[in-house]
């Protein structure tokens, strides 16, 4: 799902801000592109889990290498990207 303008803004101004090194650790590129929301289950167990109303999710905002594909999920809450 795409981000809206405001949200890409907020995370281009963290990552600028927060991430000393800019350049993916596996292969050295500095192209890195803005995917959009991600939910993360959090879960006790490593036991499936059937996803209901009632399951807390870690709202991330994804960010890939646009050479490798090497992936960050950046918690949008406690960088402050949205609002809970
Ligand atoms: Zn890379």
């Amino acid at each position: 799902m795409a981000l809206d303008a405001q949200t890409v803004a907020k995370t281009v101004a963290f990552i600028n801000e927060k991430w000393n090194k800019k350049e993916c650790h596996l292969c050295g590129s500095n192209a890195w592109e803005i995917n959009g929301f991600a939910n993360v289950v959090l879960g006790d167990t490593t036991d499936k889990i059937d996803i209901g109303p009632t399951v807390q999710t870690l709202p991330a905002i994804t960010v890939s290498c646009k050479t490798c594909g090497n992936t960050h999920f950046i918690n949008a809450i406690f960088a402050r990207l949205v609002s809970k």
